[in-house]
């Protein structure tokens, strides 16, 4: 029988996600027949817009794709956090479509700050956020969106509890998306503009990944908990080592684990730059979609991996897991019985350290040995088994008379965990201890902490959390807070010693009558023994279909929000009269391009937030940070003379050196550019996703045939493009040329440029921008 010939008579009898996973996991088995597959690539491949062209034509007969193949996606749904929502409702806005092609939800979680705890934070953050609470709301209205309210919880915590099923693949704009590879799904953080792909119906684009597989033996004891693997898996493969790899577990002792432990787990795959991770559906699995009110999930789940296959082969079903002998690029073997507890930092995720030796770390590297407090939760750890198995040993604590004596915070990662905590009296546990549970949302994870101890900024301290990033002034804006990463249970133990050198597993606190006392072995439930409360309704999702009537609440004078302008398309010709705005040297990352911290507020107002363009490059020819000079000589910041050069409608250009947008997917950083009229950007080299977002504005990256002519180009100069226009009419990778005007002198010179810019690519680019050629298809 040739494979996926098979007549599914009652292929009906699915639900319509698992009815679509079927039919496409069939075209995907008849170009494959019986390739032995990862979990990861049976989902990925069965997303395909078109399974033919991606696995045959990009490879050989559908093999060797991995790390080759561009692979076009559908996913099934899109998740977003209220920071980057912003961005990508107001470029969906700009398609002036009626409603999202896929389901999408919208999570107010980053914008709250924690400080005095959950009620008065949550009131203080709706009130200075309201303005973009009102507009998140009301596209949500508009499109059809499920909104979760300020307080209904974090993000990915949420996505776990109501939307992850296994099989499903998701866009979260968050780059902690991948929790919900802990629940059997392909889960993918990525910025507004790809959301925004997604949310018309357009295919995604993603490089097929490779596989890194992780093959768990053993069981967890003892102090050990999920996130100690992963934590110690970052100090294996280091911030780096996961880019390009999707992360995959297998092997005995993945069934002995958690689905939380197992979520938490891929969520800190994003801390090793992992595209996303992915655990197998167990026993485990099934009983969390159970626990969160999903039993017709699991139902599902089941007839699904029991449905007659699309091959003859033994591969005839669907299984959430690897098929044998699925070969991995790379594979780890970890030992779970052998693994000890971690902690990580301080300022970066990999910097791990076995806690039977973190003490004599601290004192080698003279880092603080009095901790000033323990933060436990977020969106990483603040499952039902984390809070159950801090709860013992805060009871044992408790009984000795023993009160933590550094500061101890708890964040609930939804309204759902925290009110089946509260109703099971754990939180009360915490709260009777000193703890102060602040709201469901991500407040000093992302930043967002006003801290109550009057350690003020510039001061040397230890904290510990159990949160999943510890990069330099993250969590209290101090860049000399010292953040450590570990596991709930161990950041609680230290809490009570108020001492970064003590070893729960084998020192002891004197209690206050001067007895020892030893923390036991934490314990928990993995679960709630009925199922979790839903909890305050105030906080219940609002889903609704889409209202044409609704007006989306945007005022004209907002400082915070603005609707955007489509950008012009690319002339019939090509480029001329350009202007060199600034040539810069050394690092120019996205941050340098466009800064966060305070400037976050302003995600949502392009015009605002493009105040802070390039605001700390240098200027090449003078050293200056951010300054540049208008061609009369006039001394400018460079933000100020690009709005100048803007209003003038002077298009220009910024010369550079290598890596130009290296660290992250920041789409500011390309949008602002183009917002300000950068037509060009040429330099030594690009970050690769930075140059992806460049052509995704409109905006052309070129690099330099001989890296000396960097040197030829100054401020001021006048460009014009030879040949590029020509190139744009059928993409590829080649040559085009720079014509520069020297300024003041007049003298001509060519400058050899390369260019790689798919077909795809080159359609962004001669419409203005990706967005202007989603709206004008999905419109049409
Ligand atoms: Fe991101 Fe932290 Fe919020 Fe999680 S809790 S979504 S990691 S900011």
């Amino acid at each position: 029988r040739v494979a996926g010939s098979r007549q599914y008579s009652n292929v009906t009898s699915l639900p319509p996600t698992y009815e679509k996973l079927h039919n496409k996991y069939s075209e995907v088995r008849r170009v494959l027949g019986a390739q032995r597959l990862t979990l990861a690539e049976k989902i990925l491949y069965s997303h395909l817009d078109n399974v033919e062209e991606s696995l045959l034509n990009n490879t050989n007969n559908g093999r060797d794709i991995r790390g080759k193949a561009n692979l076009k996606l559908k996913p099934d749904r899109v998740n977003m956090q209220d920071a980057s929502a912003q961005m990508a409702l107001l470029q969906f806005m700009s398609c002036n479509l009626p409603q999202t092609a896929i389901p999408a939800s919208i999570h107010c979680d980053h914008l709250i700050v924690g400080s005095k705890g959950a009620d008065d934070d949550l009131q203080a953050g709706i009130q200075t956020n309201h303005e973009v609470f009102d507009f998140l709301e009301s596209a949500a209205k508009k499109y059809g969106l499920d909104f979760w309210a300020p307080g209904a919880g974090i993000i990915h915590q949420t996505v776990l509890e109501n939307y992850a099923i296994p099989g499903l693949m998701m866009l979260g704009t968050d780059s902690h998306s991948p929790n919900a590879g802990g629940l059997s799904t392909i889960t993918i953080g990525v910025g507004g503009a790809d959301a925004v792909e997604a949310l018309v119906g357009a295919p995604w684009e993603l490089k097929a990944p490779k596989v890194l597989g992780v093959r768990l033996t053993g069981k967890l004891s003892n102090w050990a908990s999920p996130k100690d693997l992963i934590l110690h898996l970052a100090g294996l493969l280091t911030v780096r080592g996961g880019t390009g790899y999707i992360v995959e577990y297998s092997g005995p002792g993945v069934e002995t684990l958690s689905c939380t432990g197992m979520a938490t787990i891929c969520n800190m795959g994003a801390e090793i730059g992992a595209t996303t991770s992915i655990f197998p559906y167990t026993e485990a699995s099934a009983r969390y979609l159970e626990a969160t009110r999903r039993e017709r999930a699991v139902k599902n789940a089941a007839a699904f991996q029991n449905f007659p296959g699309a091959s003859a082969s033994e591969d005839a079903c669907f299984k959430f897991k690897a098929d044998e002998g699925a070969q991995y690029d790379e594979l780890i073997e970890i030992d779970l019985s052998k693994l000890e507890p971690h902690i990580n930092g301080p300022h970066t995720p990999d910097l791990s350290t076995p806690l039977s030796q973190f003490k004599t770390t601290v004192q080698e590297q003279k880092w603080p040995e009095k901790l000033s407090a323990g933060l436990i939760g977020s969106c990483t750890n603040s499952s039902y088994e984390d809070m159950t198995r801090v709860e013992s040993i805060v009871r044992a604590a408790e009984e000795a008379g023993l009160k933590p004596k550094a500061d101890f915070y708890v964040t609930p990662g939804s309204e759902q965990i925290r009110a089946t905590l509260e109703r099971d009296g754990t939180l009360q546990t915490f709260e009777k201890a000193g703890g102060i549970v602040l709201s469901n949302a991500c407040g000093p994870c992302i930043g967002q902490w006003k801290r109550q101890d009057g350690v003020e900024k510039g001061t040397v301290n230890a904290i510990l959390t159990s949160y999943n990033r510890n990069f330099r002034g993250r969590n209290d804006g101090n860049l000399d807070t010292m953040n450590f990463l570990a596991s709930p249970e161990i950041v609680t133990a230290m809490a009570y010693a108020g001492s970064t050198t003590f070893n729960p597993m084998t020192d002891s606190l004197t209690t206050p009558d001067g007895k020892e006392f030893k923390f036991p072995a934490p314990h928990g439930l993995e679960g709630p023994k009925t199922p979790f409360d839903i909890g305050k309704d105030v906080f219940k999702v609002a889903s609704q279909p889409p209202n044409p009537n609704e007006k989306v609440a945007i005022a004209p004078t907002s400082e915070r929000l603005a609707l955007l302008e489509p950008f012009e398309p690319f002339p019939n010709s090509d480029l001329s009269g350009l202007k060199v705005l600034v040539k810069v040297s050394g690092k120019c990352t996205t941050d340098t391009i466009s800064a966060a911290g305070p400037w976050l507020k302003y995600k949502g107002h392009l015009p605002n937030i493009s105040a802070n363009t390039l605001n700390t490059a240098v200027n090449a020819e003078t050293g200056e940070v951010n300054v540049a000079y208008d061609l009369d000589g006039s001394k400018y910041t460079i933000p100020e003379l690009a709005k100048l050069w803007k209003e003038r409608n002077q298009h220009w250009l910024v010369v550079a050196e290598h890596n130009y947008g290296e660290g992250s997917a920041r789409e500011h950083a390309a949008l602002q550019p183009r917002y300000l009229g950068a037509r060009i950007i040429v330099c030594k080299s690009f970050a690769r996703i930075h140059e992806t977002n460049l052509k995704k504005q409109g905006v052309v990256p070129l690099t330099f045939v001989n890296e000396q002519d960097y040197d030829k180009i100054a401020a001021g100069d006048e460009v014009a493009t030879v040949g590029l226009y020509e190139m744009l009419q059928n993409g590829g990778q080649g040559e085009v040329q720079l014509k520069v005007t020297k300024r003041g002198t007049g003298e001509e010179l060519l400058v050899p440029v390369k260019h790689q810019v798919s077909k795809d690519q080159a359609g962004f680019i001669l419409a203005g921008s990706a967005l202007n050629l989603l709206s004008k298809s999905a419109s049409a």
